[in-house]
């Protein structure tokens, strides 16, 4: 099932034209949304009343002006870690309960220049810090494609609203692995785009270096046509490429090389997801792509790296939290210092107050040089291995992770969790790009194939992308 029977594209045509009502999307949206998620637990807030009014409103501009907008009354569901000026945003946590910005995130103000319809904000692990949505403050993500197993995190809700049809797009954000995840889980398309393409103003902070917005669709072209509208040039986030992105060239996969990297398809990769790797390998193969087999030597050291870099700078990030400037506050305490400190132990959920400390413990004195310098020293080596794989191929291919879905509860050790993004994070510590998209099925549950590329070099990611995408 899809929320369109057509690509969003069409859609917006038909609503331009006059022929589908922005009213009747909306409605359609907020109907699954009231049907679903009391047991898929997708969003945190829902705007009806929002959705409705703005569906209104767009229903009675002239034909013209509808044309101007390429969004034109689709529905779109956001992280709830991207600020939406009137509507709550609490990144999943209790310090940000019933915290309202008073500006609009540069996604979202692109989203509503283009006549999209935010339907609500989606749940996900506090502070995107997670991997399978059950560290929310608001409650787990139920994954809709089997109610007893994870969506995956951090932007499980995102993912979920999609697979389910509440939405047709959405707007997710990846630090190590936080869109591409849990598209694998919940069979959907995602995309973790270059660092930089896309603006970061209004994205609550967990790691600067590594955190990037991007889009989540049912289908790689809705995806690139949601990408279309927010990556634009945007001065207020420093580092913010600058340009506006415009659309793909277009490629034909049979020019593309394609790289197989050895230490991601090692044999601890079970056998099940690798057969179905291999078979769209040789799809491509049979399309004329040329293969060929590449190293990433320092992926052994990428979650290491990774749990070093995000949580150092989380722990700076998050010392904004303190009961002063933003939301929560705790009315134990008689001095300033025991306010912040009472403030703090209530306001973040275990897994947040773990990250923080691991980051203050590898940024204090004594111990800086041994693991901040030393993981800052390894992420360089890993940039450097990408280099030289991108020298050599177009993108490079990968599953997305070991396996599909676990169940809730399942994984309770948190290092045992943090392995999930084995596959994932190197692409966040190196800048460059990773999509991810259903390859098939293990045991009846969606797995996803990563598709990474160059900074800034997307075309044949999209080529291939678009070439896996008729296999399923
Ligand atoms: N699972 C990773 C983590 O917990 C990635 C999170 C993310 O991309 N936001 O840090």
């Amino acid at each position: 099932m899809s929320f369109f029977e057509k690509s969003v594209e069409e859609v917006v045509k038909d609503v331009q034209n006059g022929d589908v009502s922005a009213a009747s999307l909306v409605e359609k949206s907020l109907k699954i949304i009231s049907e679903k998620n009391g047991e898929i637990n997708a969003f945190i807030t829902v705007c009806d009343d929002y959705a409705r009014k703005t569906a209104q409103n767009l229903d009675k501009l002239s034909a013209q002006d509808k044309k101007k907008l390429p969004l034109c009354g689709i529905p779109v569901a956001v992280k709830d870690n991207i600020s939406t000026k009137g509507i709550r945003t609490t990144c999943g946590s209790k310090m940000l309960e019933n915290y309202v910005p008073t500006y609009d995130a540069h996604v979202v103000e692109e989203l509503k220049k283009a006549g999209a319809i935010i339907v609500g904000k989606t749940n996900m692990d506090e502070f995107a810090m997670g991997s399978s949505n059950e560290t929310s403050y608001f409650g787990i993500v139920k994954n809709p494609r089997d109610l007893q197993r994870v969506p995956g995190g951090s932007s499980g809700g995102s993912a979920a609203a999609v697979a389910a049809d509440m939405a047709p797009l959405a707007i997710g954000s990846d630090t190590g692995g936080s869109i591409r995840q849990p598209a694998s889980y919940c069979g959907i398309v995602g995309l973790k785009p270059t660092y930089g393409f896309v603006s970061r103003y209004g994205l609550i902070a967990f790691a600067s270096s590594l955190d990037q917005i991007g889009p989540m669709a049912q289908t790689v072209d809705d995806m690139e046509y949601l990408l279309r509208i927010i990556a634009t040039s945007d001065s207020r986030d420093s580092t913010n490429c600058g340009k506006s992105y415009a659309g793909f060239e277009q490629k034909d996969v049979k020019n593309a090389i394609i790289g197989l990297p050895k230490e991601y398809l090692s044999d601890d990769l079970p056998a099940n997801v690798r057969k179905l790797f291999d078979e769209k390998v040789k799809y491509l193969k049979d399309k004329g792509a040329k293969f060929i087999d590449i190293s990433l030597e320092n992926m052994k050291h990428a979650i290491a790296t990774y749990y070093v870099v995000a949580t150092a700078e989380a722990s700076s990030n998050l010392s904004r939290f303190d009961g002063v400037r933003f939301g929560f506050r705790s009315k134990e305490g008689k001095t300033l210092d025991e306010m912040f400190k009472f403030t703090r132990a209530q306001g973040f959920g275990e897994e947040v107050k773990r990250r923080i400390m691991l980051g203050t413990y590898v940024l204090s004195s004594g111990y800086y040089d041994a693991y901040y310098l030393k993981a800052a020293q390894v992420r360089s080596l890993i940039v450097k291995d990408f280099e030289n794989a991108f020298a050599k191929c177009d993108v490079i291919l990968s599953p997305v992770t070991p396996s599909p879905a676990f169940k809730i509860g399942e994984i309770g050790d948190p290092l045992q969790m943090y392995l999930n993004d084995i596959y994932t994070v190197s692409v966040n510590l190196a800048g460059c790009s990773g999509l991810s998209l259903p390859m098939g099925k293990v045991d009846g549950l969606p797995v996803g194939i990563q598709v990474m590329a160059a900074n800034f070099k997307g075309e044949y990611a999209y080529a291939v992308s678009k070439e896996l995408e008729k296999t399923n």
